[in-house]
């Protein structure tokens, strides 16, 4: 988010002294500003509501976080078992999960419902969080510290008695009762209908009242956030512009560290600059799947139909020559930054703008991957490392295409703030899919999609469409049945 504090020089490496367990943090403006100079598009405004609403959240994480005498009270609470009523600092620890674009989605979600309820933000860095990021808060750790003292809280499930889910359905907590310690919030794809009543104002009011809420997503919840009715005039007056909820939190939020920088940052410089033009391509395939010759077609496809990419001219064309000649004098650089797991598709894109002559003679086409990590690792703490500068890289293109029901893709767009070309899903998976057609449309909104948003009000014993009760609450296009998106 711009316009926030002043840091030091641009010029400097982000998270340097920024970099938390001291007291003299920086926000993410110093960051922003360090990235401007790889960054083109500046992206959207953020409302002066949500940079002061910021303001007075880092202030809450300051006064609350690890290392305060009020974080030690409120520890020394939940080992006894007590709850407390109308205590000065509640919490949420976040415990996101499975690969990095769920997890950044995930912590961007808690810090949302941290920043609607006042509650200090944690994140668990058992999943490989704390490698990553710059420290967010100035002066306070977003980090949960070691010795947290709730037993198997990082894996807890849904059938642990402590969800609120379950808590709700045995009537430990609710009207009545005296609010629990703590409660488990439970939001992956098999939340019970409970669970998911977290998402309407009766669930709100209950979970007010407790403390510490420890919650375990893999999911983008928030366009869930606008069905409760306590929350939608604050999302309003803090996000004027809807689809740019995800912008905002990831561009204050997620900037690379040290480590990552470098990753960035020399590969940019190395590859990336001095194009006119930098198109993204995100090939999300998964380690078992054989290459693929019809996702090729529809990756060259998508990108010359949109003219994103030039296209090429025959061998042998007659007028290959005269492009030739022009290509050897031209002006305009083009370079692609391919992501994928596997290298086939960008080796294949490269060839293809080496052996043949791009139509338009003006420009000359590079395509490059940092990586090709072959197989999703978990818990690597080099591989998440990759997959967080290539995300970062992606978000720094002028235009994108990224394959659908993606959440790293979603992270590169909302963070690049442009509408991504979507390269829809084939009918078929099993390797005898033909290429869709048309093969990509332009995304909606920058926003990514919430893919297991809730179908039925518990309170009111209701099924229902959520783009019903909201309107600008949308289903996804890449993820109709059961998606949500802003
Ligand atoms: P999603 O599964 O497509 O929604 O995206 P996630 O980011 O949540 O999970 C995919 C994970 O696989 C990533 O986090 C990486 O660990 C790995 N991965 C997938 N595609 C790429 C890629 O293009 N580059 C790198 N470095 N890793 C990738």
């Amino acid at each position: 988010v711009s316009s926030l504090r002043q840091g030091p020089s641009p010029n400097d490496p982000p998270c340097t002294r920024g970099h938390r367990a001291t007291t003299t943090g920086f926000s993410a403006a110093y960051y922003s500003t360090v990235s401007t100079k790889y960054r083109r598009n500046p992206g959207r405004r953020p409302s002066a509501y949500l940079v002061s609403k910021l303001r007075r959240h880092e202030a809450l994480q300051w006064r609350c976080g690890p290392g305060t005498p009020a974080y030690r009270n409120a520890l020394e609470q939940l080992k006894s078992g007590e709850s407390v009523v109308s205590p000065e600092c509640r919490y949420i620890v976040s415990l996101p999960y499975q690969g990095l674009g769920n997890r950044i989605l995930a912590a961007a979600s808690a810090f949302l419902y941290a920043l609607l309820t006042d509650r200090v933000l944690l994140i668990d860095p058992s999943d490989g969080m704390d490698g990553l990021f710059c420290e967010p808060f100035p002066g306070a750790t977003w980090l949960l510290p070691p010795g947290f003292p709730l037993q198997g809280y990082t894996s807890f499930t849904n059938d642990t008695a402590e969800t609120y889910g379950n808590m709700l359905r045995n009537k430990v907590i609710g009207a009545g009762a005296s609010p629990p310690a703590f409660a488990y919030v439970y939001l992956h794809s098999d939340a019970s209908a409970d669970d998911k009543s977290f998402f309407w104002d009766e669930g709100q009011a209950l979970l007010r009242r407790v403390r510490w809420l420890v919650m375990r997503t893999d999911n983008y919840v928030v366009p869930g956030l606008f069905l409760a009715d306590a929350f939608r005039a604050e999302l309003d007056a803090l996000f004027p512009e809807r689809d740019a909820v995800f912008h905002h939190l990831g561009r204050y939020l997620f900037h690379p560290n040290n480590h990552v920088w470098g990753l960035v940052a020399r590969y940019h410089d190395a590859y990336l600059a001095g194009a006119a033009r930098l198109v993204g391509v995100q090939v999300r395939v998964f380690g078992a799947q054989p290459n693929s010759p019809e996702l090729l077609a529809q990756i060259t496809s998508c990108t010359q139909k949109h003219k994103l990419l030039p296209e090429v001219l025959a061998t042998g064309d007659p007028t290959a020559a005269a492009a030739a000649a022009a290509a050897s004098g031209a002006k305009s650089k083009l370079a692609v930054l391919v992501t994928s797991l596997k290298p086939w598709y960008q080796e294949k894109l490269k060839s293809m703008y080496w052996e043949h002559a791009a139509s338009n003679g003006e420009v000359v086409v590079s395509v490059h991957q940092p990586s090709h990590e072959e197989y999703q690792r978990f818990g690597v703490g080099s591989h998440d490392r990759k997959a967080w500068a290539e995300i970062y890289l992606l978000s720094l293109a002028d235009e994108l295409v990224t394959t659908s029901q993606s959440t790293f893709g979603y992270v590169a767009q909302g963070l690049a703030g442009v509408r991504p070309w979507v390269m829809y899903k084939p009918d078929n998976d099993h390797g005898t899919a033909k290429v869709p057609d048309p093969p990509c449309g332009q995304a909606a909104s920058m926003e990514p999609c919430f893919f297991a948003a809730p179908n039925y009000n518990l309170w009111k014993k209701q099924w229902l469409d959520p783009s019903t009760v909201v309107p600008h609450v949308k289903n996804c296009a890449d993820f109709p049945w059961g998606g949500l998106m802003l």
